[in-house]
């Protein structure tokens, strides 16, 4: 089991299957997702498109390697992405996870720089609080205080993490940071809007707008990692339209199936693709996991485009968003709380420190929903097509079951 001390941790809940927004338990009861599988199962589980469109594909292919090969499912998804991500983000490699995406675009930045004829560039900035991966290359970039750094230590590639630029000294160390050590710079990532699960903490525009004008204007690659905050979670399809910037390289994962299967990919811009295309084969992108650009996968992410057009997600966002700030507000006055906050499709209820997390998860299951609080954060990433009575349901569990638990310490 994940990130779980197998002795001690409660019994897993067994699921049969999953239908809408609802998971299915072997006992016969059915939880609401509020979590919508990670952040991935936008569209609900199980929508009749996306399935048909991989039943269509699994009796095609279900996969080929993409070595010396291509295949249509990849190649309309790659012009698909193409057309909807801001700027000149049209160049598409395609892996299997939201990790390897992040460590794909760490290499993509460093043999920019060594294409280019730059080999003293190998360190990234990131920011405090940041949450990239599991990987080693990707854990090196999450907030070392306040992720798996002390399990590896030593054993990571050292990166500077620094506090996001929010006001007018952080910005000015920032930009200090990368005026002082440009030369030693491949890149800055960031989680743009929201950082995930390194605290559930968000930024303004015009924060990650800071963030791009200075890396532009000391040539250090931005890579923006949209992994949890893509297709639509923030209110826009991609959270960097918000800011209106273009990243030079962008990661996205999650929800790019709708959660149907593992896919992910590195997205760069048009200038990053060039210093890779030369007649040195030295200079090609060194990498290439076995399952990429798997045709089912691409098939299911295709199917999710076509529900993102067709049906009015981004509307259902901007509802949901007003329901969660109605639905949590409560929660502000309960003892313990110390924030709660709320943008597009995610709900924070931020507590002084979590205690009793076991008995506090089996209260939500006991109350019919998916929910599981973690670090300091009780909060919802919704499907995105939940029904008004369904988000009450939830938004009305968190409320009650967060005043329960305020006593239990007491
Ligand atoms: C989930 C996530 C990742 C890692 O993706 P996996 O598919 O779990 O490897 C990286 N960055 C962010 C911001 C994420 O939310």
């Amino acid at each position: 089991m994940p990130y779980c001390q197998m002795k001690t941790a409660p019994t897993p809940i067994a699921v049969t299957h999953t239908e809408g927004v609802y998971l299915h338990l072997a006992d016969g009861r059915r939880l609401i997702d509020g979590l919508a599988s990670w952040w991935s199962a936008c569209h609900g589980y199980n929508h009749p498109h996306i399935r048909a469109a991989m039943h269509r594909q699994i009796d095609a292919m279900s996969h080929v390697m993409f070595g010396g090969v291509n295949h249509e499912p990849a190649s309309n998804l790659a012009r698909r992405l193409a057309a909807i991500l801001p700027g000149d983000l049209d160049r598409v490699f395609f892996s299997d996870s939201g990790s390897v995406a992040v460590e794909v675009a760490m290499k993509m930045a460093l043999q920019y720089y060594r294409n280019r004829g730059d080999r003293g560039r190998t360190r990234f900035v990131s920011f405090a609080n940041a949450y990239h991966g599991d990987t080693t290359g990707a854990m090196s970039l999450c907030d070392p205080d306040r992720s798996m750094h002390a399990a590896f230590g030593a054993a990571l590639l050292q990166q500077t993490s620094l506090p996001l630029p929010n006001d007018a000294a952080a910005l000015e160390r920032f930009d200090d940071h990368l005026s002082r050590h440009r030369s030693e710079l491949a890149g800055v990532f960031v989680e743009p809007l929201v950082q995930g699960a390194g605290g559930m903490r968000f930024h303004s525009p015009q924060t990650l707008a800071a963030i791009s004008e200075a890396c532009a204007r000391h040539g250090v690659l931005l890579i923006a990692d949209e992994l949890a905050t893509g297709f639509g979670r923030t209110g826009t399809m991609f959270a960097v339209e918000q800011a209106q910037i273009v990243p030079d390289i962008l990661c996205l994962g999650k929800a790019l199936t709708a959660g149907a299967v593992g896919l992910a990919a590195t997205v760069a811009t048009e200038r990053v693709f060039r210093a890779f295309w030369s007649d040195d084969p030295g200079s090609a992108l060194m990498h290439g996991p076995t399952f990429m650009a798997n045709p089912l996968a691409c098939a299911a992410a295709g199917a999710s485009l076509d529900l993102f057009e067709r049906e009015p997600r981004l509307e259902q966002v901007a509802k949901i968003e007003r329901e969660l700030r109605r639905g949590l507000e409560p929660c502000r006055h309960l003892p313990r709380v110390v924030d709660v906050r709320v943008k597009g499709a995610i709900g924070v209820v931020q507590v002084d420190s979590l205690d009793h997390v076991d008995r506090l998860r089996q209260a939500f299951v006991d109350r019919g929903v998916w929910i599981r609080p973690f670090g300091d954060c009780i909060y919802l990433t919704p499907p995105l097509v939940v029904a008004p009575d369904q988000l009450r349901q939830l938004t009305e569990a968190i409320v009650a079951v967060t005043e329960q638990w305020a006593a239990w310490s007491v």
